[in-house]
């Protein structure tokens, strides 16, 4: 069934209750992409999903656990078999994870050559602080014909965006980025058919509260402002760009509707 709604990255395993934050998707029609942050989550995500309409999980190894989590690269490479999608995976150079930095390109180096390697993989990336090193590394390891790449909460500079469009990369936009100066000059660079939402649930609030898993309304409707096109032709667009995304890279003998 066409979803109404697209969160292209949401952390539904960090809610306090998964199995009510998946029904919340499925109840708003959103198709969500739940991110995991080790590949020990994984298994667990990916039963109670089993059942969704609209709730698929990606194999993830956060960038900001690897300087612990390394050594579980071994059942990264193990389950990517199993998943389509990878994420949340990428760099982080901020203050506080900066020392892993050197690992951190080591382990998401690997982890772009396996998803190529294997192929038709979709990938949420982050790149706090290091854009340039992500984008750097995709163009090395990761070629535009091996899988696609979605930016989430992409906070470089204009001209990284623009460089990121030329490599091909979608990006996934929430409401917090939308209420940012420099996210909002991001999203004036980003061609129409390249853009996707997201939550970033429960990390992103609203009043103080963890934003509803699914709920990407505002973030639809700062889109359509900036944009200047209706609520309705936005919500109607990002969820044509979902399936355009997931045809592209993939063999067209195998059907869009079988995912
Ligand atoms: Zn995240």
């Amino acid at each position: 069934m066409r979803p109404d709604y697209v969160d292209f990255h949401a952390h539904l395993d960090l809610y306090p209750d998964l199995r009510a934050a998946i029904a919340a998707c499925d109840r708003r029609r959103t198709a969500t992409l739940a991110v995991t942050t080790t590949p020990k989550a994984f298994a667990r995500n990916a039963e109670l999903a089993e059942a969704s309409e609209f709730v698929r999980v990606g194999l993830g190894l956060h960038p900001q656990l690897v300087a612990k989590r390394s050594g579980e690269i071994a059942l990264f490479k193990k389950l990517l078999r199993r998943s389509r999608y990878v994420g949340e995976v990428g760099l982080d150079a901020g203050p506080q994870h900066y020392r892993s930095l050197e690992l951190q390109k080591s382990v998401f180096q690997r982890i772009l050559r396996l998803s190529a390697g294997e192929g038709d993989k979709i990938l949420s990336i982050h790149s706090v602080r290091a854009a340039t090193l992500v984008l750097d590394l995709l163009e090395e390891h990761f070629p535009s014909d091996r899988g696609t790449v979605v930016l989430h909460w992409f906070s470089g500079s204009v001209g990284e965006a623009r460089r990121a469009v030329t490599l091909g990369c979608y990006f996934s936009v929430n409401e917090r980025m939308l209420a940012s100066p420099n996210g909002r000059r991001i999203l004036q660079e980003v061609p129409e058919d390249r853009l996707l939402t997201e939550t970033d649930g429960p990390f992103v609030q609203r009043d103080g509260k963890p934003i509803g898993a699914g709920d990407v309304v505002r973030a639809v409707e700062g889109i359509a402002i900036l944009k200047r096109r209706s609520v309705a032709s936005v919500q109607s667009l990002i969820v044509d760009n979902l399936r355009d995304l997931k045809i592209s890279c993939r063999d067209t003998r195998i059907e869009y509707s079988a995912e």
